[in-house]
């Protein structure tokens, strides 16, 4: 953050509103309590996701503030956490070139003016040495997914993922990245195309995975 203008406005720490220097994404006691190693969650499709974090309510907030209300000063901790994730199981004995991202349909990007999943992709491409590519985009008037309940999403033929006429990804093998994983349909649908279009492995990874007791409850996200 600029530093004239933390003066003015201290940065907030994203998981419980501490005020922070403005050298540092996080508070240290948030910091201190982050969860030790990365959740890995099996997906639809077989593959697997990981994830710096649960959905737990202090996470929830970062997510949201970032998603809903635009502060995105959130996204530099959150993606920092999911990078940190990455370099501990991806990249012990699975390399990846590309990094890509869940996409928004053109309206709903233009109503929140960007696409919460792509900018934490392309922040944790930075702090990943990778080069960020969009290969996917979603068709305008698809359902919005936070608004459907866990069995919704389940049972949901959805049809709204393409991927870009000109991308080039045969035998590459990618990184895929979402916000939040709840049933994991989406990053399976998604990581099911890349792989139809050549792609070697897709490992997916989002900010925070949805655990099974907030998806009895029909948790929305
Ligand atoms: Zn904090």
């Amino acid at each position: 953050m600029n530093r004239l203008l933390a003066l003015f406005f201290p940065p907030k720490c994203p998981y419980c509103g501490a005020a922070i220097p403005h050298d540092m994404t996080e508070c240290l006691i948030c910091r201190a309590n982050f969860p030790e190693h990365p959740r890995i969650e099996a997906l639809p499709s077989g593959e697997v996701c990981i994830a710096p974090f649960t959905y737990s309510e202090k996470v929830r907030k970062a997510i949201i503030d970032f998603k809903f209300h635009g502060n995105r000063f959130n996204s530099e901790s959150l993606a920092a956490a999911v990078a940190a994730s990455v370099r501990e199981v991806y990249y012990k004995d699975m390399g990846f070139e590309f990094i890509t991202c869940v996409p928004m349909s053109r309206d709903r990007k233009k109503v929140r003016g960007f696409n919460q999943s792509e900018l934490i992709a392309t922040l944790a491409a930075k702090q990943l040495d990778k080069p960020f590519v969009s290969l996917l985009y979603r068709d305008n008037g698809a359902a919005v997914q936070h608004q459907k309940t866990y069995e919704q999403r389940i049972n949901d033929e959805d049809d709204s993922f393409h991927i870009v006429q000109d991308a080039v990804i045969k035998d590459k093998n990618l990184l895929l990245i979402d916000d939040v994983m709840t049933t994991g349909t989406t990053l399976s649908r998604c990581s099911a195309l890349l792989r139809k279009a050549g792609a070697g492995r897709v490992l997916c990874a989002a900010v925070a995975i949805v655990d099974e007791y907030s998806k009895d409850k029909n948790t929305t996200v």
